[in-house]
């Protein structure tokens, strides 16, 4: 999509800290941590939210999840824990239109939400 950001991002139009990249995804560290680890994990795919996840691209979210865990295990966050999380939405404070998952971690996180 031509005016996503995360959609330059993955074009290189827009620089970012790479993290990992292959054929259907891209994970680079947010541009504002809010955890000593926090790294974005988006689809190349322009998805909006989770709120379009259907049987058609299950399998690259299922992708997704299993590169969650390689680059939580590398970045040593799997003994002490890690959060993953999506934002949908305006209320949830979803502000980047493209399907991302937060990988927080690195210290004790908020109890507060979930
Ligand atoms: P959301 O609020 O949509 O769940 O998450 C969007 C995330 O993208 C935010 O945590 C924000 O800091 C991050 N972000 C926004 N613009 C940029 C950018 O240009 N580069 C990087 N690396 N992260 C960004
Ligand atoms: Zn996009």
């Amino acid at each position: 999509m031509n005016d996503c950001l995360f959609c330059k991002i993955i074009a290189g139009d827009i620089p970012s800290a790479k993290i990992y990249e292959d054929e259907l995804c891209y994970a680079f560290r947010d541009i504002a941590p809010q955890a000593p680890t926090h790294i974005l994990v988006v689809p190349r795919e322009h998805i909006p939210s989770c709120a379009a996840v259907t049987a058609e691209n299950a399998a690259l979210v299922g992708h997704i999840f299993t590169v969650i865990a390689a680059i939580a295990r590398s970045e040593g966050l799997e003994q002490s824990g890690y959060r993953v999380i999506s934002n949908v939405g305006p209320d949830a404070g979803q502000t980047v239109p493209h399907l991302h998952f937060h990988i927080l971690g690195g210290k004790r996180l908020n109890d507060q939400m979930v």
